[in-house]
């Protein structure tokens, strides 16, 4: 174990067998090692600073029904609710004064054209309004390449598009008859060919899931090529179908399926960013730091307005629903400084695989 992430630290290439043994440990000591080694090659490919994305969760409206989701479209208790543009630049200026450097609008996926002018407009107004400093991600799921473009014209550089599971049949597992692994897959493609930075991601630790399947979802983001990763554990919600039938949810064996596979995916592929993500810290109070500690270097704290928090619950027990922006602010800052960290604040914060991708060309 020790020759292995020594050899990992230093370079050598991990066997799909080595990212197995890794990402099956369940030795705590052994664990810490794994997280130790994966934060050493964080510190020298990305170094130890906290690249912060405010993140605006614009809408629950949502035309698919994935079956782990919240906010799946056949879930009638859910309250929906869309932001206003006035209350989503107000989040936009809150970034930006607040240093932040980038936002993230996600939300449910919708296709339709009022939609799709909306985000354009969206993404438009916020560029203006921050003399265009503040860079923007959206997540907004699948959609046509046309629409793509067009969102990328008006000024978004990154997109957010998990691939959820590498692993056609278990996606097929989680998902309606009509939602397609290749259409998805075709839309990560269309992406990176408009030009955008490109993030994908799966959930860890869905019922069904093996220790293979998520090394085979770290050469699937390498292949790809991908420039971020947002991964986290999947968490059951009440009023889903999967969320029904999962039986056997432990918080402590979610978080640690979550922090070893940021682990595995830094010590492979090193130069990446990779987001330590709420899903972590609905398991532990403490999630989002140990995610950085076990080599992820992006937050995402949400900045939207706290009403329509609560609508937001892609799955139960979600933090921060009562906790308004600044306090967040505040409290992630002693955070990060708490482990020895610093914020990048007032930066877009690409990740250098980007950089080295595309030979700095931005
Ligand atoms: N509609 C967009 C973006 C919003 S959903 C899309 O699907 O891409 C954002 C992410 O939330 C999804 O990619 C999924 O990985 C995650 N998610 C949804 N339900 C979850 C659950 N029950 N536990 C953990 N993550 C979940
Ligand atoms: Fe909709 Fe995204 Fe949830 Fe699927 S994961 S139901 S697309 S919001």
């Amino acid at each position: 174990m020790t020759d292995l992430l020594h050899a990992a630290v230093n370079g050598g290439e991990l066997t799909r067998a080595d990212m197995i043994r890794l990402l099956e440990l369940n030795d705590p000591a052994q664990e810490e090692l794994l997280f130790q080694a994966a934060y050493q090659v964080k510190l020298r490919y990305v170094g130890p600073v906290v690249r912060l994305r405010g993140l605006i969760e614009i809408s629950n409206l949502c035309v698919k029904n994935c079956f782990y989701c919240g906010i799946r479209r056949d879930n009638h208790r859910m309250h929906r609710f869309r932001m206003s543009e006035a209350e989503i630049l107000e989040a936009a200026r809150f970034a930006a004064t607040a240093g932040y450097g980038s936002v993230v609008l996600q939300s449910g996926e919708r296709a339709d054209a009022e939609n799709t002018e909306f985000i354009e407009r969206m993404v438009r107004r916020i560029k203006e309004i921050s003399n265009g400093r503040l860079g923007i991600t959206l997540s907004l799921g699948e959609q046509t390449p046309e629409t793509y473009q067009r969102w990328f014209v008006a000024g978004a550089h990154r997109y957010l598009l998990r691939i959820e599971s590498s692993n056609p049949g278990l996606y097929a597992k989680m998902h309606p008859a009509d939602h397609s692994f290749v259409r998805r897959v075709a839309c990560l493609k269309s992406l990176r060919d408009c030009g955008y930075q490109v993030g994908t991601g799966v959930m860890c630790g869905l019922p069904g899931q093996t220790a293979a399947d998520l090394a085979d979802d770290i050469r699937f983001f390498r292949d790809l090529d991908v420039d971020m990763i947002g991964m986290g554990p999947y968490i059951p919600q009440a009023d889903t179908p999967m969320g029904r039938a999962f039986k056997a949810f432990e918080p402590a064996v979610q978080l640690h399926w979550g922090l070893r596979m940021i682990a595995v995916t830094r010590l492979v592929l090193r130069d990446v960013n990779i987001a330590s993500t709420t899903a972590l810290q609905a398991l532990a109070p403490d999630g989002r730091e140990r995610g950085l500690l076990a080599g992820a270097n992006v937050i995402m704290p949400n900045i939207g307005d706290v009403s329509h928090r609560k609508d937001y619950l892609l799955y139960d027990n979600k933090p921060g629903t009562d906790e308004n922006a600044t306090e967040s602010r505040e409290r992630l800052e002693q955070a990060i400084t708490g482990i020895g960290e610093r914020i990048g604040y007032d930066e877009w914060g690409d990740s250098p695989h980007f950089h080295h991708r595309t030979g700095g060309s931005r």
